[in-house]
């Protein structure tokens, strides 16, 4: 953690400009909720030295709970047997406080898309989904309670911004998936979380910080992080252009995955008001330098709205728009739009999904239909928040 950054409050709302300014629509419970309890891994080297210190814990043990956690996945301190029996209460309270606690859990794919529930702190409610395939499995995970955005047809659009979750929030998703993957408790027996998303609710770029921390995290070799390449993690934006900028600083070989939704600033303006802060030129340009700086390819996301950006006006358009960058630096994932119980934003008919994808592919576009599972259980993009909603 940068000590600089601990003087910086970081809302996540975005700062509005002179004109067409964008704010983050915030929820009706937006409010100062309090901090989620410290963990460790909110904590940098030092601070966790320090705390240890002040348990009366030398430095070594700090390594020790590492170990436990990123290694093992192990947070029951009070079982910790390379650990003074005395010190163990101590160590579970001040390094790993319960974060998020399971609500319910939703199971398809015949076992192998996993979608949980959590309650945090709080009681605020998010999810994250687990989706394994023969090569890999993936976890998609959440980073804000809510999002700010407002893009119309997506759920978690709906309920505007909460809040910020911790870096500590973050991870306890993706160590419960990790440990859950190397118990067997998903369809297919033992194996290993693979890759991580950020595509679950909230728009990473509006909580950068806590986000990075936990990049880092995930990436980092054991006793420091999970050790899951960075390769494998995406972080995903609605076009946030200062976060994108930053993350090319940054120099971290994490996959970007940009959602535009719409080739023109008139449709997308509609679709995602961010573009009125941000619009298509400024979101491609940060993107496409974002390929010449990491070497790799950056997805555009493309929900798929029948009649709305589903036609082949939008994907000659999109086309155009990218082939203007150059060849093969971005990869296009039309994604059959889940559509909102009741909402006019319904998914395209088969034969536009293929019509879109055919003319992107005769522009020589890369462009794969995204996967939609858990479809059956909300669980794809977008639709994360339904059950949060109901549930909250
Ligand atoms: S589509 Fe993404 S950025 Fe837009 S409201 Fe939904 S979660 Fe937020």
């Amino acid at each position: 953690m940068n000590p600089q950054h601990n003087e910086i409050p970081e809302s996540g709302i975005t700062e509005g400009g002179t004109k067409g300014a964008f704010r983050d629509v915030l929820a009706k419970d937006h409010a100062r909720r309090g901090k989620p309890p410290v963990h460790l891994v909110d904590m940098d080297k030092d601070q966790r030295i320090e705390r240890a210190a002040a348990l009366g814990l030398p430095k070594f043990r700090v390594n020790q709970l590492a170990n436990h956690y990123f290694s093992h996945f192990d947070v029951d301190a009070e079982g910790f047997s390379d650990f003074p029996a005395s010190m163990r209460h101590e160590a579970a309270q001040n390094f790993f406080p319960t974060l998020i606690e399971e609500v319910t859990r939703q199971v398809a794919d015949e076992g192998t898309t996993v979608k949980t529930l959590w309650k945090l702190f709080d009681g605020a409610r998010i999810e994250s989904v687990l989706m394994r395939y023969p090569t890999r499995t993936t976890l998609c995970i959440s980073s804000q309670v809510g999002c700010g955005m407002g893009c119309p047809f997506c759920a978690t659009g709906q309920l505007g911004l909460t809040r910020n979750m911790s870096t500590g929030e973050i991870l306890e998703q993706v160590r419960v998936a990790a440990k859950a993957m190397r118990d067997g408790e998903v369809a297919g027996g033992p194996g290993r979380l693979s890759n991580v998303v950020f595509m679950g609710m909230g728009e990473p770029m509006g909580n950068y910080r806590s986000v990075m921390s936990a990049v880092r995290q995930i990436s980092s070799l054991p006793p420091e992080g999970f050790g899951i390449s960075a390769r494998n993690i995406t972080v995903s934006t609605v076009g946030v252009v200062p976060g994108i900028k930053k993350l090319t600083a940054e120099g971290i070989p994490v996959r970007l995955a940009v959602s535009l939704h719409a080739p023109s600033d008139e449709l997308r303006d509609e679709l995602v008001p961010m573009n009125k802060r941000f619009n298509t030129t400024q979101v491609l340009d940060a993107a496409h330098d974002y390929y010449l700086a990491s070497k790799k390819r950056v997805s555009i996301e493309y929900a798929l709205m029948r009649d709305i950006n589903d036609q082949a006006e939008h994907a000659r358009l999109l086309a155009k728009r990218l082939n203007h960058y150059g060849d093969d630096w971005a990869h296009v994932n039309p994604i059959p739009l889940n559509p909102i119980e009741g909402s006019r934003w319904t998914a395209s008919k088969p034969e536009d999904e293929q019509q879109f994808l055919d003319i992107l592919h005769r522009a020589g576009i890369t462009a794969t239909l995204r996967d939609t599972r858990g479809q059956d259980i909300d669980g794809a993009c977008g639709q994360l928040a339904a059950k949060a909603k109901t549930l909250s």
